[in-house]
Parts: structure tokens; sequence; C-alpha cells
């Protein structure tokens, strides 16, 4: 047995009981599961576990895995750092990307979107520790680039990602969390009319303090499928 079923059903009752904490319901936050380096079985069964989508983080292992039918039943994001030159592979196949992290990006898969006669759904990628290593927008120039894509027709922004740095301390993330969050409601009220939904903040080791800082979506990875083994 993996136990994937059983992890489900833990992260979701801790889901449950972070979001009672804050007075809000855990049916209201979605889990999307990081199955990076999991293969196709590991990913139906989460789906049959009921798991509210899966995320991906690499195109060429995305359309492997779709291939051998790992995603039927649930929608796909993809969450990973995406390439330009690999925007087309996914536009129109996924439900959600959730790191779209330079206006570059915003061009590329309105093209890509207006080629293919789609609406792509998007969050803006939130650089919030202004790590050289990690990509998304700088806090400051987020509202401009949620501007410049609200007049994008093949795009609809429905939300801000973010990945903050990596922390020592217990509870390290979450003024991170908490900036993020007074963003995500400031960019709602100024650009689209507070109609944002998704916040995606919180990984295994941090989803219950992004859930106390209002975290809509959260991405668990290690906790539903167990430890990656890197072989490289
Ligand atoms: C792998 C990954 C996760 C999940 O990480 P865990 O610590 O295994 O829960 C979440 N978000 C992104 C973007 C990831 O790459």
């Amino acid at each position: 047995m993996s136990g994937i079923r059983e992890n489900i059903a833990a992260v979701r009752q801790r889901m449950a009981a972070a979001a009672e904490r804050a007075g809000r319901s855990g049916e209201e936050i979605l889990l999307v599961g990081a199955s990076k380096m999991n293969g196709a079985e590991a990913c139906r069964e989460a789906i049959a576990a009921g798991i509210d989508a899966l995320g991906e983080n690499r195109v060429q292992e995305l359309l492997e895995k779709d291939a051998q039918g790992a995603y039927e039943g649930a929608p796909l994001h993809f969450i990973g750092h995406l390439q330009r030159n690999k925007v087309r592979q996914i536009v129109g196949r996924v439900d959600l990307i959730h790191s779209v992290s330079s206006l570059e990006l915003l061009e590329e898969i309105q093209k890509q979107a207006e080629k293919r006669g789609v609406v792509q759904r998007i969050l803006l990628e939130v650089n919030v520790g202004g790590e050289e290593s990690k990509s998304g927008f700088a806090p400051e120039d987020t509202l401009a680039a949620a501007e410049r894509a609200a007049a994008l027709p093949n795009l609809s922004v429905e939300g801000l990602m973010t990945i903050p740095p990596i922390q020592t301390e217990p509870h390290g993330n979450l003024p991170y969390f908490e900036k993020i969050y007074r963003l995500y409601i400031d960019i709602g009220q100024k650009v689209y009319d507070n109609k944002l939904k998704y916040l995606s903040m919180g990984m295994s080791d941090d989803f219950e303090d992004a859930i106390a800082a209002g975290a809509t979506v959260v991405r668990v990875g290690s906790a539903i499928f167990g430890m990656r083994h890197y072989t490289t």
C-alpha cells in the first residue's frame, strides 16, 4: 500500500483544523497534489482519493504522464518554472498555470492561447523574498503586471502564487505569506473588481501557516506522495 489515500485524508484534516483556527472552512481551500517525480499510478491513486487537482513542474514529465492517462478525472495545473519555448506545449491543456513570472511569459501565453482560440487561466508568481535564484515578479511590480495582463483577451488572471525563501525557524514563512495576502487583496480591489479567487501558497512544511495567512490553494507534495528520491 502506498498510503496516498491516508496521507490525503491526514492533510485534509490538518487543512480543516488550520482553516477553523482562522475562522474559515477547510472546504473552501483547494488541495493541489504536487506530483513531480511520482508516476502515473500514484497520480491516479491521488485522483481516486479525491485530490482537487494535480500540479506538475516540468513540461516534459507532464506530457509523458499525460500520455499514460495520469490525470484523467482531475484538473491539471502547471506549478513549476516555465520556459517561454515550452508555453505552446501546455496552453489549452492545463487548467491553471500558477507560475507566470514575467511580462514575456504573459505575452507568449496570450499569443499561444489566441492561436488555439482558448482563454488560459493563470496566476501571477511573486518572488516575495527577492531571491536571485527564484522567478516571479517583484512585489512592487506585480500590480503593473496585473494591469498589463488584464488587457490581454486570451488570459484570465485568477490570483497570485508565491514560494517564500527557505526558512530554518518555525513559522518563518508567515510574514511572507501575510505580505502576499495583502498584495492579493490590493490587486484584487484595484484591477479585478474583487474577483480574484486563488492565492496559491504553502507546501508540505508550511501549508498551515499559509492557510492562517489567507491561502485558498495549497500545493502539497511529499506529505501526500512521500519523500522524493533525487538521483542526480
Ligand atoms: C514540489 C513543489 C511543491 C510541493 O513541495 P512539498 O514540500 O513536497 O510539499 C509545491 N510547489 C511547487 C512549485 C513545487 O515545485
